[in-house]
């Protein structure tokens, strides 16, 4: 069933694989129990000025070509940002999912992932990237992850109110 040249193995209990949402994906390898601290999500530390310019240019990339991901820019604190756009940085690859059953755990300046339920064998691992909600961009962050909970887009679940709205006024004016 699995094409065995598309499956990499990160570690003894993660892989990374193709998946239905988008390119690739992490999935569980083996069983993990709750509240696992799994991979590190590593990356440069950048100023924030330097991480919206990164984040702009991978949105203007993303719109030419969609098989790039948006964007790989975690907000680290407020006054710094991870770029884990490189290449060792398997968690990069987890795939934003409405109904996630991973969390970015920030301790000072490093990043983890860690499962927030248990995951079982074969299953893909999802965080909420937990975009902000912005009108004008939401869009551009188009989310397939086929959860009876999607939104449509990846967005923080705290926005998920707001986009309600906005789509049901949209809608009112047609
Ligand atoms: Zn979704």
């Amino acid at each position: 069933m699995t094409q065995k040249n598309k499956v990499h193995q990160i570690n003894d209990c993660l892989c990374l694989c193709e998946s239905k949402i988008h390119n690739k994906g992490v999935f569980a390898s083996k069983e993990i129990p709750a509240k696992t601290t799994l991979l590190e999500y590593t990356g440069e530390l950048i100023n924030k000025e330097e991480g919206t310019k990164r984040e702009n240019e991978s949105i203007e990339q993303s719109k030419k070509d969609p098989t790039k991901a948006g964007t790989y820019i975690l907000e680290i604190d407020e006054e710094q940002d991870l770029d884990g756009d490189t290449e060792e940085n398997y968690a990069k690859y987890i795939n934003h999912g409405c109904e996630p059953n991973c969390e970015f755990d920030i301790k000072g300046k490093k990043a983890w992932i860690k499962t927030t339920k248990k995951i079982n064998k074969n299953e893909e691992l999802l965080l909420n990237y937990g975009f902000e909600w912005n009108e004008k961009k939401y869009h551009l962050h188009p989310c397939k992850c086929g959860s009876p909970k999607c939104t449509g887009y990846i967005l923080e679940e705290e926005s998920w109110q707001k986009l309600k709205e906005h789509l049901n006024k949209k809608s009112l004016k047609h």
